[in-house]
């Protein structure tokens, strides 16, 4: 089976440096940034610091079609099993904390049946 993502023919800056990349609008910083909207979810551009400045680049080729249409549902998928992680990690803290709390009720408990 071939896999494959078509692009059209332009050229990308896809050898942005972060060090040596002044706007030549304005000469302020260029900053990379990762895309993650439903149409270009992973796509790198670059965006200068200058608020006023619209200096706007993209550092990737445009996504193909079917990429646009299965990456937004996987990082929803991820993001979900995320917050699911975080809430058993939560519950198996509580959990430990319980045990431990029922350990020392129960040594208490023998400690003071034996001392008597
Ligand atoms: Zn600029």
């Amino acid at each position: 089976m071939n896999i494959s993502c078509s692009n059209n023919r332009r050229t990308y800056n896809n050898t942005f440096s972060v060090d040596n990349n002044l706007c030549i609008i304005c000469g302020n910083q260029k900053v990379l940034h990762t895309s993650w909207t439903d149409q270009n979810p992973g796509r790198r551009f670059v965006k200068c610091t200058n608020n006023d400045c619209n200096d706007f680049g993209w550092v990737d080729p445009p996504m193909c079609r079917r990429s646009t249409q299965i990456i937004p549902g996987l990082l929803r998928r991820i993001n979900k099993m995320e917050m699911e992680l975080q809430k058993s990690k939560a519950t198996k803290k509580k959990m430990k904390m319980l045990l431990v709390g029922t350990w020392i009720l129960l040594a208490t408990v023998f400690f003071y049946h034996y001392i008597e």
